[in-house]
């Protein structure tokens, strides 16, 4: 089954050129890894891409250029460590994403930021019905960045209703939720900011695991949400 809501065209065109945030690009990539579509898209952009590139005019050559070439290639290498320092996951891992298996719920590059797939995911609950564990992602493993989190939404379950303090993207992995604005399923990813007020339930036939990227947190909105805001940290 294809997705059949894709991140929007300036999205996969940062991401072509590679100047997405990480966290942005895992989660385009993951989707990438879902959506043949997005998969030749980027592809055509890429190529776009590279022939912009070759059709500009030659930089003029410093005289010493050569000179210079051979005077770095004579200095000692640095050594190489493990990449990016982060156990060999990086951007560059989030580039470069893989076709799913069938038998995956949780595709690269994703699973490689995990460490597992679904059944090696240790939970933690939020509130009852919703389970999240962060994912590891960015030079400090987030910090102050983007909150990177794999969510679990028990079937039939009603997330409080809420808005964003920022941007939220959402790409679901497995199940399906709906919300004011559709119904979603895996590989579908959800672009949502503080103008979107919505409560996503997930189907009853199945929980919901989405991967969610937030940039601030969430500000309950519901009469009961308003009340418990300042104690709830989505
Ligand atoms: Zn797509």
């Amino acid at each position: 089954m294809t997705p059949t809501h894709h991140p929007a065209e300036d999205f996969l065109v940062a991401y072509a050129a590679g100047t997405l945030p990480e966290a942005s690009s895992l989660i385009v990539a993951t989707h990438m890894a879902l959506c043949p579509d997005c998969r030749a898209e980027v592809r055509r952009l890429e190529a776009l891409g590279g022939a912009l590139l070759a059709d500009m005019p030659e930089a003029p050559v410093a005289d010493d250029l050569l000179a210079s070439i051979f005077a770095q290639l004579e200095s000692p290498q640095p050594k190489v460590g493990p990449i990016g320092g982060d156990g060999g996951l990086g951007v560059a891992v989030a580039r470069r994403p893989a076709k799913a298996s069938a038998r995956t719920v949780i595709p690269e590059p994703l699973r490689g930021y995990l460490g597992c797939d679904l059944d090696g995911v240790r939970w933690s609950k939020v509130i009852r019905g919703v389970d999240e564990v962060s994912v590891p992602c960015g030079p400090a493993g987030g910090g102050a960045g983007p909150k990177v989190r794999l969510m679990r939404i028990r079937a039939g379950t009603a997330m409080p209703r809420h808005t964003h303090g920022g941007s939220e993207l959402t790409l679901v992995l497995s199940g399906g939720f709906s919300d004011e604005t559709g119904h979603f399923l895996r590989g579908d990813f959800v672009a949502t900011d503080g103008s979107v007020d919505h409560q996503p339930v997930a189907d009853d036939d199945a929980d919901c695991i989405c991967l969610a990227v937030t940039d601030a947190p969430l500000r309950l909105t519901g009469p009961l949400g308003r009340l418990i805001n300042p104690f709830v940290s989505f």
